[in-house]
């Protein structure tokens, strides 16, 4: 099974990720990771990256086409996967299309100053990546990761100035690729303003997982 998370950036992808890859143990595709990874790494691919994100754009659609369909040909997925932040533009779900066969694309629906408040109260772990908040999902221990105790950071691009950038290409950009799952029929949509928990019900229910 292919499951394809949309929405805007901070609308509570990676975190449903997490609660679909614990119910049908898919391994995840995170885009975003990939790239940060490919910074902290230092590489040639990340430096590259990084020059497109650090202003909140996006990298370059031929680059982030080779890096997944590199993922999606390693043995570990093909019993499927979950992508998140993945496709951004109509090129990159295109490109996917022609690749495998897509089982669903579920889009979770925030409002954008609901999205500006929660992205800059995340707080994101640089070693495991996993994010929480200060407010709705605080670690144990201010500061510091549950999973893995390094101390916690701010995203560069979960500033404001940068989260309105990336809402305003989102709304330029990624909503068409809403529509190309939506003209196939494999679009699903949920609303994600409630709290994770709503969220995950809600998301469940649309990919027929018993809770
Ligand atoms: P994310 O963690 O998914 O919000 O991604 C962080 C940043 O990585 C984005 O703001 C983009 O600069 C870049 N990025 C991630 N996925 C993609 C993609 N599919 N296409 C282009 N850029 C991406």
């Amino acid at each position: 099974m292919i499951i394809v998370l949309l929405g805007a950036p901070g609308a509570g992808k990676g975190t449903q990720a997490d609660k679909i890859h614990d119910a049908l143990s898919l391994p995840i595709i995170s885009t975003g990771n990939l790239l940060r990874e490919a910074i902290a790494s230092g590489s040639d691919l990340g430096k590259l990256a990084a020059s497109f994100m650090d202003g909140g754009g996006l990298v370059p659609d031929e680059l982030i086409i080779d890096l997944v369909k590199e993922k999606l040909s390693m043995p570990e997925y093909n019993g499927g996967c979950i992508l998140d932040g993945f496709p951004r533009t109509v090129q990159q779900a295109e490109a996917l299309g022609k690749a495998v066969d897509i089982d669903v694309a579920l889009s979770i629906e925030v409002p954008d100053e609901v999205i500006e408040e929660r992205m800059v109260g995340r707080r994101t772990c640089p070693k495991c990546q996993t994010t929480f908040h200060i407010k709705s999902n605080p670690p144990k221990k201010e500061g510091v990761c549950d999973k893995c105790g390094t101390t916690l950071g701010i995203r560069h691009d979960d500033e404001l100035e940068v989260v309105d950038r990336r809402l305003h290409i989102y709304h330029q950009l990624t909503v068409h690729v809403k529509e190309y799952y939506r003209a196939r029929g494999t679009l699903k949509e949920v609303h994600g303003q409630g709290t994770i928990a709503a969220t995950t019900e809600l998301v469940f229910k649309a990919l027929g997982i018993e809770l």
